[in-house]
């Protein structure tokens, strides 16, 4: 495809009807570093859309003139840096294409308060509204599937994001981690005026916030003042310093589990943002539905994707019930399965084939569980409070360090009430019943008609959905994907969607 340049605002149009695909955006304000790069980069490799970059210096974004004066213009260079990087087109207008004086059309809009009470928004006052009046702008030229932003950022990404939402416009945000240089301070286009000395007072600034974040995974919690003293005592001036929810940027909760460490300091001229995610645990994914609803496949390929562990709790209610049976326990008898659940494991282990096998008491057990005669019982003896008890128990030493995807019925509920995604995965009966027929697993459905297979499942859904503990549920929070239409990798795409839309990629594990 031949690399265009774009100057004017109509050529946009034109452009646009002649690519024949969709458009990746990543609009900046020039003065390309490796952050920029980064955006461009993961641009294109996500996909085969094109890439769009714009550079514009958007005035209303500044709050002193001063400011919008020395911000560096390195035009000629930035546009060999995007176009060797991955842009297919940049686009370059001035002023007066983005707002032209007497075009009525133009939409000036604000920032939602509750988004602009904290960290930046109290001090650079109207910036964040000169952001949203911007990109929307540009959104509705360029009309892009997908807006490239940085993590850095992470006050402006919210606010785009409501942004989105509230303009109801049809854009996913894919978000790039903070790109930082090689003393670990954020790059940034604002560094370039940075004396010897102020870059070693903002690498302390950097460092202090990692630290923070290295104690509070084994203390779970935080200082500020102790921080705020240390950086006060190598005269650093501090703006601000806040512990928020990196979601509302309200005050935080005991329960969350992510939380966001944020400052912002002066040096000379120059203000510099950085900011750390806290963590008690990685993040936890709950996966919960009916039979057949698709969950297991769909469960697995995310754990692979985002290299997280899997956890599938029906099969080990299926590898207890299996024990019960062989043991021929009378499991109406409660004190009899206290005293034999002290002797009982169940392990996943990775087999040769890169699926689980599942151990119970040392006997795999990974085939003979999907058999009809246990897929018959287990909900029964599911819903026994000894056993839920138990295995809630288990499920829950599994997950105590998070990064992990679980899937059953009660996850979202019981087993990990505040996991930070919840999925109630569901379809209707007959495709379900189809599912179960075509399952190479599921041995037994083979042999069962179709119009049988529907009544089983009906059977295991309402005795799942009306047991007195923990019935299969949708939890407040969990968002509802009814699958029937979409293919697995559709489902798996949207909820992979879900989770980045939720947890910021600069927590993931390297
Ligand atoms: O998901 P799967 O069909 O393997 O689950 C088997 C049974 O285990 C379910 O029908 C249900 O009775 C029980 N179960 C449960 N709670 C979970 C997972 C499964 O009660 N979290």
């Amino acid at each position: 495809m031949k690399k265009v340049i774009i100057r004017k605002t109509e050529e946009i149009e034109n452009w646009r009807r002649n690519i024949n695909s969709e458009i990746n955006f990543i609009p900046t304000m020039g003065n390309l570093h490796n952050g920029h790069i980064k955006l461009i980069s993961t641009a294109k490799n996500d996909n085969s859309n094109v890439n769009l970059v714009s550079i514009f210096i958007n005035p209303l974004q500044f709050d002193s003139k001063l400011d919008l004066e020395n911000y560096p213009k390195t035009i000629y260079n930035d546009i060999k840096i995007s176009f060797s990087n991955g842009a297919d087109a940049i686009f370059i207008p001035n002023n007066e294409d983005i707002y032209p004086p007497n075009n009525k059309n133009i939409k000036f809009l604000k920032a939602p308060t509750e988004l602009t009470s904290a960290l930046c928004g109290l001090n650079r006052i109207g910036h964040f509204d000169g952001v949203c009046t911007v990109v929307y702008r540009l959104l509705n030229l360029i009309k892009p599937k997908n807006l490239y932003l940085g993590e850095k950022d992470w006050q402006q990404l919210l606010i785009l994001k409501n942004l989105l939402r509230r303009e109801k416009l049809n854009i996913a945000i894919k978000s790039v981690p903070t790109q930082r240089d090689f003393d670990g301070i954020p790059l940034s286009s604002r560094n370039l005026h940075l004396s010897k000395n102020q870059r070693k007072l903002i690498r302390f600034f950097s460092s202090e916030l990692l630290e923070a974040k290295i104690n509070f995974q084994q203390e779970k919690k935080i200082n500020l003042n102790e921080i705020i003293k240390k950086l006060s005592a190598k005269k650093i001036s501090i703006e601000y310093l806040e512990h928020l929810d990196p979601y509302t940027l309200q005050k935080t909760k005991p329960e969350d589990n992510i939380s966001l460490l944020a400052g912002a300091i002066r040096c000379g001229k120059t203000r510099l943002i950085d900011h750390v995610f806290l963590m008690k645990r990685r993040p936890i994914i709950a996966i919960d539905g009916p039979a057949g609803s698709g969950k297991s496949t769909v469960t697995k390929l995310i754990a692979k994707k985002l290299k997280l562990l899997y956890l599938d709790t029906g099969a080990m209610y299926r590898a207890l019930s299996w024990l019960l049976i062989k043991e021929k326990i009378d499991y109406k008898k409660e004190k009899k399965l206290q005293n034999i659940f002290k002797d009982i494991s169940i392990v996943f282990k990775s087999n040769t084939n890169s699926h689980q096998d599942v151990f119970i008491n040392n006997y795999c057990v990974t085939e003979e569980i999907r058999s009809q005669k246990i897929s018959s019982i287990v909900s029964k003896i599911s819903s026994i409070k000894e056993v839920r008890k138990f295995l809630v128990e288990e499920q829950r030493k599994i997950g105590e360090s998070g990064g992990l995807v679980a899937e059953g019925r009660d996850i979202g509920t019981t087993v990990f009430p505040n996991a930070e995604l919840k999925i109630f995965l569901t379809a209707s009966i007959d495709e379900r019943a189809k599912r179960r027929k075509s399952d190479k697993n599921s041995k037994d459905s083979l042999e069962i008609d179709l119009h049988k297979l529907k009544e089983l499942i009906k059977k295991r859904d309402f005795e799942d959905s009306t047991r007195e503990i923990s019935p299969l549920i949708k939890a407040n929070d969990a968002i509802e994907i009814i699958t029937d239409g979409y293919s697995i990798n559709e489902v798996v795409d949207q909820i992979i969607n879900l989770y980045y839309d939720k947890i910021p990629k600069e927590t993931e594990i390297k």
